[in-house]
């Protein structure tokens, strides 16, 4: 048994020994070492950022052409599993698509370059609970039932953390910002106001540090546009605030009506756009500002004090604290599938076309791989096969291009509540060689799932010319998914 990979070397010592350990077990063999900590740990972790204890499954194959192919799945704990707060439908055309004048964009301004918090990569890329902090942001409204559409303002120097970040969100092109605040949120309103099927009837601006905004709060700003044209979240001051200098109290400053301002604010469109264009330059700070000086009535809405801006590092720390933990009711699924070769001259594999001598034969685009994965992803939630959802008599699905069944299953997890923490696809074959593909082959999965690139592998073996993949017939996958739903196993 040898190992495709980049270079085309095998690994003999390795096959060797998940050949032994395959006859050793007859038959297929999942070993599921699930690491539980009792529920006073959990606690505990609500008040220190600690490591989570979802796990992760990768799939080993040995193989034996007469009886078939053994495979073993081996978990390792310490993994960190993002927590999902709930998006309904990231891939929801209305999310995405074109607005009307009924419609509520939220404005997601990340354009910054984080100075104060320090550090190599901008804040609203750092890691939250498993996922890009923008990410946390970006889902919040996704998920509230009142947004139609998120667009996104950017620093196109962070292009590559944003794609990672967004991945499988379906988002519109993101808006390169400004040199200020103020500049950045006025370019996000004016893209909004060319958008096909015209500008939307309301705006929520949101700062992208603010990750934890929570859908009342969303809800709240929303209503007071009934009676105004603009509203904030706020939260009121309860703390004696003192003046400084040098390090010495000077005095005490009146905290009667004092609000700390926050973000969603939100604001009927064509008013804010109007003020933005009247006052570019004014290097304001925030767009309720911009409303102020416009003259417009502003009403302070009550925010959340959890809704805390992530300006330095302690603050991520609190994040991390405030959401909790993570989802820890993990599941492993398992997929299996395969195709015969026919007369062709490309296949596709893990969403990838490849040329090749001949095409893979199946009522689909006959993808294996994702097939494979589509099962995976369904066992561990326990929502039948691939079949029971796609029916091969149906002949909608005739050449369909099977990324439509992997994003259905994702969105099955995602209904629930549900995070992808891991997939790993093993191919079969003799040829194509996979190598030169993989790395594409990733890029696709990750973009497909919605999730890291780091959290998903593509290994590829033969069978030593044995078997039905041995004399080249046709292609052989399997997948293992593990995934983490709310709750927990005990
Ligand atoms: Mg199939």
């Amino acid at each position: 048994m040898s190992y495709h990979h980049a270079k085309g070397q095998s690994y003999p010592k390795v096959s060797d020994a998940v050949h032994s350990f395959a006859k050793f077990q007859m038959g297929i063999v999942l070993i599921r070492q699930h690491f539980l900590v009792s529920k006073r740990l959990i606690q505990h972790e609500r008040n220190v950022v600690a490591t989570r204890t979802a796990g992760r499954s990768g799939l080993g194959l040995g193989g034996c052409p007469r009886v078939g192919y053994f495979g073993a799945v081996g978990r390792v704990s310490g993994w960190r599993l993002s927590r999902v707060p709930g998006v309904r439908s990231s891939h929801d055309l209305t999310k995405r698509g074109s607005l009307s004048m009924s419609s509520c964009v939220a404005l997601i301004v990340a354009a910054g370059s984080g100075e104060r918090f320090g550090g190599e990569k901008p804040k609203q890329y750092l890691s939250l609970a498993g996922k890009p902090l923008l990410r946390h942001t970006i889902e919040a409204f996704l998920a509230h039932p009142a947004v139609t559409a998120v667009q996104v303002v950017y620093q196109p120097l962070h292009r590559d953390y944003y794609d990672q970040a967004v991945a499988g969100l379906g988002l519109p092109e993101p808006v390169p910002g400004g040199a200020t605040r103020q500049d950045s949120g006025r370019l996000g309103l004016e893209r909004l106001a060319e958008w096909p099927g015209g500008p939307p009837k309301t705006v929520l601006i949101h700062d992208a540090a603010r990750p934890l905004v929570d859908a009342g709060t969303i809800s709240r700003v929303l209503a007071a546009l009934d009676h105004t044209p603009a509203a904030i979240a706020a939260v009121p001051v309860f703390d004696t605030l003192k003046r400084g200098e040098g390090g010495l109290a000077i005095g005490t400053v009146d905290r009667a009506g004092l609000w700390q301002a926050q973000t969603p604010q939100a604001f009927h469109f064509s008013t804010i756009l109007e003020a933005h264009r009247r006052l570019a330059g004014a290097g304001l700070t925030d767009d309720a500002s911009v409303a102020e000086r416009a003259g417009l009535s502003v009403a302070l809405v009550p925010g959340s004090p959890d809704n805390i801006k992530v300006t330095t590092p302690d603050d991520l720390a609190r994040a991390h604290r405030l959401l909790g933990p993570t989802p820890t009711d993990s599941r492993t699924g398992l997929g299996f599938d395969v195709h015969r070769f026919a007369e062709g001259d490309q296949v596709t594999l893990c969403g990838v076309s490849i040329p090749h001598r001949h095409r893979l034969e199946g009522h689909s685009d006959a993808d294996v791989a994702l097939h494979a994965l589509t099962d995976a992803i369904l066992g561990a939630i326990g929502a039948g096969d691939i079949g029971s959802h796609f029916p091969p008599s149906e002949p909608r699905w005739r050449g369909a291009d099977s990324t439509v069944f992997l994003r259905h299953a994702v969105e099955l997890v995602r209904a629930r509540g549900g995070v992808i923490g891991h997939v790993d696809v093993t191919l079969i074959c003799e040829r194509p060689k996979i190598g030169p593909h993989r790395a594409a082959m990733v890029a696709r999965l990750a973009d497909v799932l919605g999730i890291a690139e780091d959290r998903v592998s593509v290994k590829a073996t033969t069978t030593e010319r044995l078997g039905f993949t041995g004399r080249e017939e046709g292609i052989a996958a399997q997948a293992v998914a593990t995934v983490a739903l709310p709750g927990s196993v005990w």
